[in-house]
């Protein structure tokens, strides 16, 4: 299939020639033709399948074949969580409709807004932005909605994990009802699917595999260890397989900024990027980064969700991510558009129950490899979707009662690699999920070659992670406060205009709204 099948522009098509783009990715060829046509789209696909030109290019295609915009009017909104993610949707836009006499901007908090209203007085085809610092921009008069065709809600479970359900109600009551919506979302949970309802008409559903698309690209293995001696199992590691350029992500802010500290005392440059910092430090620490001016880059979550980096081989999860699609997008930052990519986690034991979360999400028990001199003195309990893994080393532990800890061997009878045991490495599928590659210079960390899925999930997408987002907000973001029931309560600060308009009655409150990243 080529992009000239689907319809798509000769400009687009010459755009797509330079960038190297050879034929559409699944995503691309369910999402291309229905926007086309005009069609409402409810779209499961995770960042790193091709998702930004499976909406950018058919929206630029219509935006081009049809109308202009006017002064403050926007054509087409993107609505995105974080500010990483705005820049990164509006490079795309940038770059694909490179031939194509279209106005794009971006917009999002944490930056002045002036230039923001410049770029909007004349009016643009395109504007990406975070919810809050649109309502801000249509609450200053500053944008028009009177001219918009299409909107687009990028990564909608990540706005809802992040709080932003309130500004999405104050926004959507804002646009026009006659428009054409499409939704992307990693996941399909039960409230994706309450906003789906209430915002698309007759849309075409869209599922790119299932949500565990990179775990089957991206090699992935766990290192169990003590809390304390997470800095220096991953210094050690960075010397020991020879790492190059490494992403870290760390839970807290906190954390990041103190393993940045260790690692700069240790010799290794090292940049954040995290919410506490401005924008622009944030840009700058991606810039350096992918300029490999810095070794690594150690982030937070919501980091994650605008990060492409070209070629990035390796992803370390120093802690686990309190949600379990986190680990999903954590490691999509590896293996993109085809490439090899590795993850490894450093697990301890009071991340036991995030392990199993994430396992059961993403349908594999996450093989484990002991490094010498890092075992866990608190042991890191066996894992497992249905236990699988405790039953295997149950069966194990009965068929070999002598030996306390299972040897690699590889599935044609590989040899062992000195010092390293597998523990719950078998996959659900039976299959032996170890080969005694080593992962870089040495024989003891071994890659895990991924297994093949299990027919049925051993659990709904969210049943073991609890309720998305619980206990876990970064970048500043707080979930919007719960309202009494049937109240219409209108905060002060950004967004009251809006929400004023909206309810038709305001009671302002001081204090102002607080939500995520802007
Ligand atoms: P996304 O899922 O939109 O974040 O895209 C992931 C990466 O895949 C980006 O770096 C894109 O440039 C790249 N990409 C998107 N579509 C294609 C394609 N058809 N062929 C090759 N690379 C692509």
């Amino acid at each position: 299939m080529t992009f000239q099948a689907l319809g798509l522009i000769d400009p687009i098509q010459r755009t797509l020639e330079t960038l190297g783009y050879k034929q559409p990715t699944p995503v691309q060829k369910q999402a291309i033709p229905a926007v086309l046509a005009g069609r409402d789209l409810m779209a499961a696909a995770q960042t790193g399948t091709g998702k930004t030109a499976g909406f950018a290019l058919p929206i630029l295609q219509r935006l081009t074949m049809d109308g202009m915009t006017a002064p403050k009017a926007i054509r087409c909104l993107v609505l995105v969580p974080t500010r990483e993610l705005a820049e990164q949707v509006y490079e795309s836009f940038r770059s694909y409709g490179g031939n194509l006499p279209l106005k794009s901007a971006v917009a999002y908090g944490g930056v002045p807004i002036e230039p923001q209203i410049t770029k909007l007085r004349k009016g643009l085809d395109v504007l990406v932005a975070t919810p809050g610092r649109l309502i801000d921009l249509h609450d200053q008069s500053a944008i028009s909605f009177a001219m918009l065709q299409t909107l687009v809600l990028d990564e909608a479970d990540r706005m809802l994990d992040l709080g932003f359900e309130r500004d999405l109600d104050i926004l959507l009551a804002a646009l026009p009802k006659q428009r054409q919506t499409l939704l992307f979302s990693a996941t399909f949970s039960d409230e994706i699917r309450k906003l789906a309802a209430g915002m698309l008409k007759d849309p075409v559903s869209i599922q790119v595999s299932a949500s565990n698309t990179a775990t089957k690209t991206v090699k992935q293995w766990l290192i169990p260890t003590d809390k304390r001696r997470k800095p220096e199992l991953l210094l050690h590691l960075l010397k020991k397989l020879n790492w190059g350029q490494v992403l870290v992500f760390v839970k807290t802010r906190k954390g990041v900024e103190t393993l940045v500290t260790t690692l700069q005392e240790h010799g290794i440059s090292a940049d954040s990027i995290h919410g506490d910092k401005t924008q622009p430090a944030r840009l700058r620490a991606l810039a350096r980064f992918k300029n490999a001016e810095v070794q690594l880059l150690v982030a937070t979550d919501v980091a994650a969700r605008g990060l492409d980096i070209e070629a990035l081989p390796q992803v370390v999860n120093f802690d686990l991510p309190t949600v379990a699609e986190d680990y999903i997008h954590r490691i999509g930052r590896t293996g993109r558009a085809g490439m090899e990519g590795e993850a490894v986690s450093l697990v301890c034991a009071d991340e036991v129950d995030m392990l199993k979360a994430i396992e059961t999400l993403t349908r594999q028990v996450i093989h484990r490899i002991e490094e010498p001199g890092f075992e866990a003195d608190h042991r890191v309990p066996e894992t497992g979707p249905k236990g699988v893994a405790a039953a295997l080393a149950k069966k194990a532990a009965a068929e070999a009662p002598a030996k306390k800890k299972r040897p690699f061997t590889g599935p044609a009878g590989g040899k062992a690699a000195p010092g390293s045991v597998a523990t719950g490495g078998a996959a659900a599928g039976g299959k032996p999920a170890v080969t005694a590659r080593p992962a870089g210079g040495d024989a003891s960390l071994g890659t895990w070659t991924p297994p093949a899925p299990s027919d049925k999930p051993p659990g709904g997408a969210r049943s073991a992670g609890g309720k998305p987002g619980a206990g876990r907000i970064y970048g500043g973001a707080k979930p919007a406060a719960a309202a009494p029931k049937g109240a219409v309560v209108v905060t002060g600060g950004r967004g009251a205009k809006s929400m004023a308009r909206t309810a038709g009655k305001a009671a302002a409150k001081p204090g102002g709204r607080k939500t995520g990243p802007r």
